[in-house]
């Protein structure tokens, strides 16, 4: 029987879980997506992690997608005149775009416009917000002086956050292009955008999938304060959407962050968008064999806020235990589904308005199949889908069981595997509803999702040829 759950799990496999044991065991504990960060893997390590992943899905009969994850306009300082630098409180500091001849004493910053960018009074965050600085004056060309304002031990090439800064680099660094063209030939279901500050960013994306002819989907990595004022067009262009609590955090007052990641789950659920809560769920296991209570609770209010997907970072790719911490969070979301069911968490069955007149009808049968579902107490929702939409809007209303979404479409399946109770398959013939919805029943059967008695309610379009939009419901005994 499978130990499949409902909310899935994003682990982000690096030096401490690619080799083929590790990933395998990963795999087999329940990780339903791969994610490779290329901020810092190189082209031949993705390669290496993608054909593994790909090798241990046709070995175990397994959807398991990569979500490759690009490092967008991430700003650094360079190197520093010694080690390390302790800043303190008071003290002044240039920045500069100059790399040679710059002033004594001044440190340089990977960001072309950074003097014409910010303005005085700016805030400069370093090494996740561990030091800030306040800018105090810029001559507009390459020179920023700031006012330490929480001072620390800097290291060379840390991390720069700009919260109150417009900043102009483009979305998509050279580097961000140079990985994207890798990870597309690689046929990646996912792709991650990091720092999306409104939804052009996401539909510059867009354009070069489609541009290299892939079906890659986007998710939309919410990080920026900047990105909350286009939320809702971000949310409408992407595919899915992260909640980046780690560069948010630094960015934001901490304490916006529970109500946050509340809100952005909430309004992609309304419109069908999978979310994933990210970073630091369970922080602590990179080092030690379990978590710490705080983390047990953070995982499991994600679950419950009605999040698709949690992920993991750190904790799978440098961590000291990896296959334990899948282990771990697996047992956390199977206990909460078991107790609880997150129908709070969905859009309470309703209708979001504005629904055009051509979705209607999907609408209406997608949110009835789960009342069905959820009244009969049905074991499965089956769906047949071409584009995998049925599936997802199914699932977004969260009903009490697994949503089967059986595609022709090669490309979705293994996406669909991101999806909050969404087990996709492989569906090919286009005989008659009466001989599909047979042949499904008797493959969940096999394969012991459900048993003789078993009342199952299947989503589709009939005339199944026309290959429509879902305008039938059934429901049945197994
Ligand atoms: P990152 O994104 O791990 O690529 O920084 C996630 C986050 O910021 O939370
Ligand atoms: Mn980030």
């Amino acid at each position: 029987m499978h130990r499949g759950t409902c909310t899935k799990l994003v682990a982000t496999i690096g030096p401490g879980s690619s080799s083929p044991e590790i990933l395998g065991k990963m795999l087999e504990e329940g990780v339903d997506v791969c994610r490779i960060n290329c901020s810092h893997a190189d082209h031949a390590t993705i390669k290496k992690i993608i054909d593994e992943v790909r090798r241990l899905n046709h070995r175990l009969g397994l959807h398991v997608p990569i979500l490759a994850d690009l490092q967008g306009p991430k700003i650094r300082i360079g190197d520093l005149p010694g080690a390390s630098l302790l800043l303190e409180e008071g003290q002044i500091l240039v920045l500069t775009t100059r790399s040679v001849d710059a002033e004594p004493g001044s440190i340089t910053i990977n960001y072309e416009h950074f003097a014409r960018d910010v303005k005085p009074g700016h805030k400069v965050l370093l090494d996740d917000g561990k030091i800030a600085l306040k800018v105090e004056e810029t001559d507009g060309q390459e020179n920023v002086r700031l006012r330490v304002l929480n001072g620390g031990l800097l290291l060379p090439r840390k991390g720069v956050n700009l919260p109150d800064t417009h900043v102009s680099i483009p979305a998509l660094t050279p580097k961000d292009l140079a990985d994207l063209e890798f990870v597309l030939q690689q046929d990646v279901e996912w792709i991650g955008l990091s720092f999306v500050r409104s939804a052009s960013d996401v539909l510059e994306l867009k354009h070069l999938i489609r541009k290299y002819q892939k079906t890659s989907r986007v998710v939309a990595k919410i990080e920026k304060p900047e990105a909350l004022y286009d939320l809702d067009n971000i949310i409408e262009e992407a595919d899915a959407v992260m909640v980046a609590r780690g560069d948010l955090g630094v960015e934001l007052p901490l304490e916006q962050l529970p109500l946050l990641q509340k809100k952005i789950v909430r309004k992609c659920l309304e419109k069908a968008r999978p979310v994933i809560i990210a970073t630091q769920m369970m922080e602590s296991m990179i080092q030690n064999p379990t978590p710490t209570r705080a983390e047990v609770n953070d995982a499991a209010n994600s679950i419950l806020d009605g999040a698709d997907a949690v992920m993991l970072s750190a904790e799978t790719s440098t961590g000291k235990y990896p296959v334990e911490v899948v282990r771990t969070i697996k047992r956390i979301i199977q206990h909460i589904e078991k107790h609880h069911i997150p129908t709070e968490a969905s859009p309470s069955l309703s209708l979001s308005e504005g629904v055009p007149p051509e979705r209607r009808i999907s609408e209406y049968i997608c949110r009835n199949a789960c009342m069905l579902a959820n009244e009969a107490e049905a074991s499965a929702i089956v769906a047949m889908t071409g584009s995998g939409y049925s599936a997802i809007r199914i699932s977004s209303f969260r009903p009490r069981c697994p949503v089967f979404a059986f595609t022709p479409n090669r490309s979705i399946i293994n996406a669909l595997n991101l999806v909050w109770g969404i087990r996709p398959a492989l569906y090919e013939k286009f005989v008659s509803t009466d001989h599909t919805i047979a042949d499904v029943k008797l493959w969940l059967k096999k394969n012991n999702y459900v048993k003789p008695g078993d009342l199952v309610v299947h989503v589709a379009s009939i005339p199944m040829e026309e290959r429509g939009m879902s305008n039938m419901i059934k429901m049945s005994y197994i």
